[in-house]
């Protein structure tokens, strides 16, 4: 199925998935010669007063493109790259429908600001130095979590990580916008590592609605 605006898979030169991007620019990047088509939605024509071209469903560049891979450090996409859950209980706050409740999560500073000396701390398991505020040292929690955790370490406070956060890679980046559109068109599927659709469609698995209060 696919949504009245549908979006397009980018693809890079060599035809590896870049990323998801609006029709509008996809179509911009054909004209301009700067990507093909290579795959459109059957039967849908974007128009104008003078052309009609096929929908492009999967574009890929013309020429190769370094992968930028950064993605702008926010809160938001802390909790985005956590899977929308807790990083200590496993807590998944989602609404009924399956998207997830971001209203019950925080960004939790796992080595906490209070213990930062010059604003950097000291991560054991990477045995390295960071500013207090970054990719590796924040998490999401939920807030009953990030309570109970405080001013303390997860060691001081017994509440062992999930896993260590990092810096998220350019998959992280096609994983989420992937979760975003929701169903992943069939016209996307052959361009897409095996499982994504399915990673996907995880992000916003409905039924595991846990309670953080
Ligand atoms: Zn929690």
């Amino acid at each position: 199925m696919i949504s009245r605006t549908p979006h397009v898979l980018q693809l890079n030169a060599d035809y590896t998935p870049m990323k998801v991007m609006r029709w509008e620019r996809a179509v911009e990047l054909v004209l301009d010669e700067k990507a093909v088509t290579v795959v459109s939605y059957p039967g849908r024509f974007v128009r104008s007063t003078s052309l009609a071209v096929p929908w492009p469903a999967v574009i890929a560049l013309r020429r190769y493109a370094k992968a930028r891979g950064r993605v702008r450090f926010s809160s938001r996409n802390v909790i985005a790259r956590d899977h929308f859950t807790c990083q200590y209980c496993g807590a998944r706050p989602r609404f009924p429908d399956g998207r997830p409740d971001r209203a019950d999560l925080t960004t939790d500073h796992v080595i906490p600001r209070a213990q930062a000396r010059d604003g950097v701390v000291y991560l054991p398991w990477s045995k390295r130095w960071v500013n207090v505020t970054c990719w590796e040292n924040c998490a999401a929690a939920c807030r009953w979590c990030n309570t109970r955790k405080a001013d303390h370490t997860p060691a001081q406070a017994n509440m062992p990580l999930r896993q260590y956060p990092r810096v998220p890679t350019q998959f992280d980046v096609l994983r989420l916008a992937l979760a975003r559109v929701g169903s992943v068109p069939e016209e996307w599927r052959d361009y897409l590592p095996e499982g994504w659709d399915l990673l996907a469609e995880a992000e916003r698995e409905p039924g595991q609605i846990l309670s953080v209060s």
